[in-house]
């Protein structure tokens, strides 16, 4: 990967900001997703909060909103179309990455940006020519004649004012599973994405399947989203675990209910098989389960 040529100066940013790759509309023209995405950074995040640093979550529905009243109408939904700028704005004017600052995946949609926890900023040294008042007019001015031409440019600057972010993100299971995935985005590489009972593992265009971070200390019961609370489980032994089919002795080792009939029906079916197997840790002593956490599975979830 080459260092992007961040701009340093005005003129600098001028070209840079004409020259975004955009791609051609049908009745002439060119895409306005990314003058759209800077002008809101500029609005609504720099003049607000002196950084332009947001989350895709936060930038979805404004900055959707915005290109959908300045384009023709397409099939993607509105609240989902600033995918292609956030992830696709010149890496020499932004940065996009996941919630742990790791490279977007090519092609990530607004789902994936979603569950990534997507974040992106304009490099420091664009937000310092940006804090400079008549630098940033002349740019807002560049881009919104970038987007609209001549004539119209008082409509924009009023859907602009109107673009505000909503005040509470809009969809909890969306929060909910945001938090759930960068839980398992720290704890599933410890484990090497693969189950500490019986190693399965396996990924998906990047992105591990049938293999979860689980909590030891229940999350719905006050345990943390600590690295320490979780453990990676594939579904069959994840569904055990909650359960309490399957514990945790205090030396990591496996423990099988005994009031569990395995369903093998000859004995030594392959759970029972389980009992005083050690569960594979991560290599890193620091990031191991948390004595506390295994102590409140065995006494609340374990059925010993
Ligand atoms: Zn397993």
């Amino acid at each position: 990967m080459t260092t992007p040529d961040i701009p340093r100066t005005e003129a600098e940013l001028r070209d840079a900001l004409r020259t975004l790759n955009r791609s051609g509309l049908r009745g002439g023209g060119r895409a306005p997703h990314k003058p759209l995405l800077l002008l809101w950074l500029i609005d609504h995040r720099l003049a607000v909060s002196g950084t332009t640093e947001t989350r895709y979550e936060e930038a979805a529905e404004p900055v959707g909103q915005l290109i959908a009243q300045h384009t023709e109408r397409v099939s993607t939904p509105d609240g989902q179309r600033a995918a292609l700028p956030f992830r696709l704005l010149e890496a020499e004017l932004w940065q996009a990455t996941d919630a742990f600052s790791a490279p977007l995946p090519e092609k990530a949609g607004h789902r994936l940006l979603l569950e990534l926890g997507a974040r992106g900023r304009l490099h420091p040294a664009v937000e310092e020519l940006l804090g400079d008042r008549g630098v940033r007019d002349r740019m807002r001015t560049l881009l919104l004649a970038e987007v609209v031409g001549s004539g119209t440019g008082s409509t924009l600057e009023q859907s602009l004012r109107d673009a505000l972010p909503p005040a509470e993100p809009r969809y909890r299971q969306v929060t909910q599973r945001i938090r759930d995935s960068r839980f398992a985005r720290a704890v599933l590489p410890s484990y090497g994405n693969a189950c500490a009972v019986c190693g399965f593992g396996g990924l998906l265009d990047g992105v591990p399947v049938g293999v979860e971070a689980a909590h030891v200390h229940a999350h719905a019961a006050g345990g943390p989203d600590v690295v320490q609370n979780g453990i990676a489980l594939c579904g069959l032994h994840h569904a055990l675990f909650d359960h309490g089919v399957l514990g945790l002795s205090e030396e990591l080792t496996l423990m099988v209910s005994p009031l569990f009939v395995d369903g093998g029906g000859n004995g030594g079916g392959p759970v029972a098989g389980l009992h005083g197997v050690p569960v594979r840790q991560p290599s890193e002593t620091a990031l191991r389960i948390g004595a506390e956490y295994v102590g409140w599975h065995t006494e609340h979830v374990f059925r010993g």
